[in-house]
């Protein structure tokens, strides 16, 4: 993969180059990005730059055989790890899935760890990085690099290293030479922190709203209008956004404006079949809305203070219009925020949908009747 093949993040990619040239690769990095901002993507066009035979000052080739190999996922001196369902005599370690890994990063670099549930069709099954794994890289860098460059060592997800993680301790702090960790995140609070304080930590931004609307347009084929809008709604997003463009209209408004009614009539009659017909939408559906109704929320909270420019446009700024004449005050967001926040992570944690949405339901009540 290519710089140019990443979507927005300019400031990061120029600093990575910026780095090769100068010769300052710090031996292990963290590179922290929430869903959707394309770290894995910077983090695979990094790779290819520096192994790149004839790198210009702003992209890898593309053409040399080091950039095929590592853009078809088989150079030789690069090792990926990633977290997998353990199954004994069958997956115990990456290579054992690294046919799967390959198709999956391939269709999607901007995948998450449920997208590549699915490719293994384990959705329901949790996944770590087992001790084997661990063991495959101590002696996967104590290896000669084939071609004479660096070796790397992509750890996809370090969140899934349990405490066997501590295993990798001394090989990240001191490396040996030419070697490059590149760990790739995105939620600082569940990496283990001895492994933390060995990395150095480069933070990725959401992707602006107008590489965001561009992506979309030349890649889904999305409309510029639609485009424009979609990419205010995923905030950086770029899965999210690409999600909410395969439907017509955004579904996501329609089951939020049904629920804001639920919840402020206390209509639980009500709540019970909306949390069904929302739980149906599965996991990954439940995230997505969930993740949305955030963001409505958060948009309520600045807007009085930023107005509408630049915010949201359409059937998305008029509800946010209607919904902040309710003058619920920061507190009351707040909490509704923090509300939501806990039904994600119980989804993302394999939680009952259908529960944890009727808990946020009342969870949300609850906090509305603090309203002065
Ligand atoms: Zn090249």
């Amino acid at each position: 993969m290519r710089f140019a093949q990443v979507i927005g993040q300019e400031i990061i990619k120029e600093r990575m180059i910026h780095g090769v040239r100068v010769g300052r690769i710090p031996h292990a990095q963290l590179i922290l990005g929430a869903e959707g901002s394309g770290n894995l993507a910077l983090a695979l066009a990094y790779v290819q730059y520096i192994l790149c035979n004839q790198p210009s000052e702003t992209d890898s080739c593309g053409e040399c055989s080091s950039c095929k190999k590592v853009s078809a996922l088989i150079h030789p001196d690069v090792h990926f790890s990633f977290p997998f369902p353990k199954k004994a005599g069958e997956m115990e370690q990456c290579s054992d899935v690294y046919p799967q890994w390959r198709t999956a990063l391939q269709e999607d670099p901007y995948l998450n760890y449920e997208d590549w549930m699915q490719q293994l069709n384990a959705e329901n099954k949790q996944g770590n990085i087992p001790t084997k794994e661990l063991r495959n890289i101590i002696k996967n860098i104590s290896l000669k690099s084939y071609e004479g460059k660096m070796k790397v060592c992509l750890i996809w997800l370090p969140e899934y290293l349990g405490q066997e993680g501590n295993i990798l301790l001394k090989s990240l702090e001191e490396p040996p030479e030419q070697t490059l960790f590149l760990l790739v995140g995105s939620d600082l609070d569940a990496i283990l922190g001895t492994i933390l304080s060995r990395t150095q930590l480069v933070r990725v931004a959401p992707i602006d709203d107008a590489s965001l609307s561009l992506a979309l347009q030349t890649r889904e084929s999305i409309a510029a209008d639609d485009a424009q809008r979609l990419a205010k709604v995923a905030q950086g997003n770029y899965r999210l956004a690409r999600d909410l463009g395969k439907e017509a209209g955004n579904p996501h408004l329609d089951a939020w404006r049904i629920w804001m009614t639920i919840c402020f009539r206390r209509k639980m009659g009500e709540a019970f079949q909306w949390s069904d017909d929302t739980a149906s939408l599965g996991r990954e559906g439940v995230k997505s809305f969930l993740l949305y109704g955030i963001q409505v929320l958060r948009t309520c909270a600045v807007l009085p203070y930023t107005g509408s420019e630049g915010l949201w446009e359409g059937p998305e700024l008029d509800f946010v219009n209607k919904f902040n004449t309710l003058q619920l005050g920061e507190g009351v967001i707040g909490q509704m925020v923090t509300v939501l926040e806990k039904a994600f992570y119980g989804v993302e944690r394999n939680g009952n949908a259908k529960v944890l949405l009727m808990d946020a339901t009342y969870g949300l009540i609850q906090a509305i009747s603090k309203k002065n």
